[in-house]
């Protein structure tokens, strides 16, 4: 997998990162930051997601 850092959370998941490797996914979501104001998914960095909205 050498395009992690560039894909969106959205896309891990239809990929299903959480079920193929929950550490790396866990590493995108803690500590969540910002949500996603389009599937409604938490991330830790504002990139991992289509729609970032900050977390306040
Ligand atoms: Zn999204």
């Amino acid at each position: 997998m050498s395009d992690n850092n560039s894909k969106t959370l959205c896309a891990h998941v239809e990929e299903e990162l959480q079920v193929k490797d929950p550490k790396s996914y866990l590493a995108l979501i803690q500590p969540a930051t910002h949500y996603c104001q389009g599937c409604g998914r938490s991330a830790a960095k504002a990139e991992n997601v289509c729609k970032p909205k900050k977390i306040s």
